[in-house]
């Protein structure tokens, strides 16, 4: 048993997160001259942005590669239309207005763009979804869009703390007051103390045994803010990608993160899917855009040929015989490393399978980030409602950057008008360490179960679902978390993993119940026994609360700019 020692650590403002959008918030906080804290669970840099593709969606200057003809209604609507009309119209018209603008602000951060001119852009076909090559990368990857932005924070005088996992919220009459988290390096408890709180704790691909997404990505957020009282939507919508490259691999086992997403545009350049029996089955799914179809099409499809048999090795075949060396190599940076460890990618067979990517449902948020908890704003992935039921190519990054600052300057001046630092109750604080504390006990080992949920989510709450495989699996999610009571940590990397865990199955459960409640397929939810998009009925969010121990889901109609 540990002892009830903590340190408390008091800001104005406390940044949960620290990816692209947790970044931005504690940038543009600080900037207000406030006192900010950001915290990590791992190091910064842990979570997806650092492996991201870096492509940012807005509609650009010429200068900056945009189309002329390109428009911010014509990216309202691509965004409406991907998203299968149920998005909050609200944040798709906030995020597009602001996009190119905040994007390209992050040249003055320190964050170097590297965009082509329109002519040479021109050439090049436009994202999935997007009507206009409208994408604007970060040179060197998302590592580098960390890198920079770290950098920034830290000149600003952001004290960052790593290695900490934010267990729960303090809050009090309705207002967030700070977080308890603990330090899962020195075995300590911290209790956070502030103004205002902004969560950017990313998404949730962990629950999924395959998927692009980093260990950090558990969900914690979702949880965190359910637990808190906040509001959720959309959470039976989970993007699939479709080509993660599943041999050859690319890197040995030592490295921590050994995804390769395939890019769409090796499609546009001659790529071909086939399966077991040499077919190039997209032509059947998909006859006028085949392999370059959506992600939620060319995931489904990939998922039955597995399912029913056809698959190669556990995926399907990429056929790129067509492609020349140099189009190809040109295509991805990685075919390059490829080539540096000795591999001719065009000679190998390259299998391909889909995997979790990215979390369109999340927590409910107004104009102005802020939830419905007083104080509390959320960031990044870990919102809901812009995507709707799916998501566009590189819409997620600008998102991060427009909700990111929004609510980096939001919780200044929250911060800035509360003159007092919140008082803190001691027997809250006590009862939550004295919760976690309760799992640091002899008992089964967390690891289990964490595999047992993941296949349980992979194989029944997956890229096809039934009535019938939902019921079977919310009712084993409901005995695992039974079994979690059984389950011990000897040290503070066990109790992170089983209070991982905890979260993972609360994600779980909203997601199933979720998708049980929608009897019908839209966007990336597809339902075998609803397998038609519904709009007389179904032109609704699900959303999701924690009331009187309950979790409880409501449909609320999909907000629109009706009256604005
Ligand atoms: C391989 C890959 C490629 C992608 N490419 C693109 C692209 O090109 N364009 C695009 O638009 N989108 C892309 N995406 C999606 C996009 O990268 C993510 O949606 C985005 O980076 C999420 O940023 P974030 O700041 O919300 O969260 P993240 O970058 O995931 O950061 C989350 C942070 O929260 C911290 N955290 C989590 N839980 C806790 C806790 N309990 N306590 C303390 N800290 C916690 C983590 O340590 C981490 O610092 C890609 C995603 C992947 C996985």
């Amino acid at each position: 048993m540990i002892s009830m020692n903590y340190n408390f650590v008091k800001s104005d403002v406390l940044v949960i997160g620290g990816g692209s959008a947790g970044l931005r918030a504690s940038i543009e906080a600080k900037k207000r001259d406030v006192s900010v804290t950001l915290v990590t669970k791992r190091s910064l840099g842990s979570g997806s942005t650092a492996v991201a593709g870096s492509g940012h969606a807005c509609v650009l200057p010429p200068e900056y590669g945009g189309n002329p003809e390109d428009s911010l209604k014509t990216h309202f609507n691509d965004t409406i239309e991907g998203g299968c009309s149920i998005n909050d119209q609200r944040l798709v018209k906030f995020l597009v207005e602001n996009g190119a603008k905040q994007v390209l602000e992050l040249q003055e951060l320190g964050v170097v763009l590297g965009y082509v001119p329109f002519s040479e852009a021109r050439e090049k076909p436009p994202g999935e979804g997007h009507s206009f090559g409208r994408i604007i990368r970060v040179d060197g990857g998302g590592g580098n869009l960390i890198y920079s932005l770290t950098r920034k924070a830290k000149e600003l005088a952001v004290e960052m703390k790593e290695d900490i996992m934010i267990v729960d919220l303090l809050i009090s009459n309705g207002m967030a007051k700070g977080a308890i988290g603990f330090n899962t390096k020195s075995d300590s408890f911290s209790v956070f103390v502030s103004k205002a709180t902004i969560l950017a704790t990313g998404g949730a691909g962990q629950i999924y045994p395959l998927t692009s997404c980093m260990i950090d990505g558990t969900g914690d957020g979702y949880a965190i803010a359910y637990r808190a009282g906040c509001i959720l939507q959309d959470m039976e919508f989970v993007q699939f990608y479709p080509w993660r490259l599943i041999s050859p691999p690319l890197y040995n086992e030592s490295v921590l993160y050994d995804r390769v997403p395939i890019q769409s545009n090796v499609f546009t350049r001659g790529g071909k899917l086939l399966n077991s029996q040499g077919e190039r089955f997209m032509e059947k799914v998909d006859p006028s855009r085949k392999d370059l179809t959506t992600r939620d099409v060319a995931a489904r499809a990939i998922y039955n040929e597995i399912k029913e048999g056809r698959a190669v090795n556990g995926g399907v075949l990429l056929d790129i015989s067509e492609i020349s060396e140099e189009d190809f190599l040109s295509s991805d940076r990685r075919y390059s490393l490829f080539k540096k460890r000795g591999v001719d990618i065009r000679q190998a067979k390259m299998i391909v399978a889909p995997e979790a990517h990215y979390f369109m449902g999340g927590i409910h948020i107004d104009e102005n980030c802020e939830t419905n908890i007083k104080g509390l704003y959320a960031a990044g992935e870990v919102i809901g409602g812009f995507d709707g039921a799916n998501r566009l190519s590189g819409n997620a990054l600008t998102m991060c950057q427009v909700t990111g600052r929004r609510a980096g300057v939001q919780a200044s001046i929250r911060a800035i008008e509360f003159e007092e630092t919140p008082d803190i109750k001691e027997e809250a604080v006590s009862k939550k360490i004295g919760e976690v504390q309760s799992y640091l006990k002899e008992g089964k080992s967390f690891e289990v179960l964490r595999k047992e949920l993941q296949k349980l989510m992979w194989d029944k709450v997956g890229i096809v679902r039934t009535g019938h495989e939902l019921e079977q699996a919310l009712k084993r999610i409901e005995g695992l978390r039974v079994e979690l009571n059984a389950v011990g940590a000897s040290n503070y990397q066990e109790l992170k993993g089983t209070l991982e865990l905890r979260n993972m199955l609360c994600v779980s459960e909203m997601l199933t119940r979720a998708a049980m409640l929608r009897e019908e397929s839209r966007g990336a939810h597809y339902r075998l026994d609803h397998p038609k998009r519904d709009d007389e009925y179904w032109m609704v969010n699900i959303r999701i609360s924690l009331r009187l121990e309950k979790m409880i889901l409501l449909k609320a109609p999909a907000i629109d700019l009706k009256g604005q």
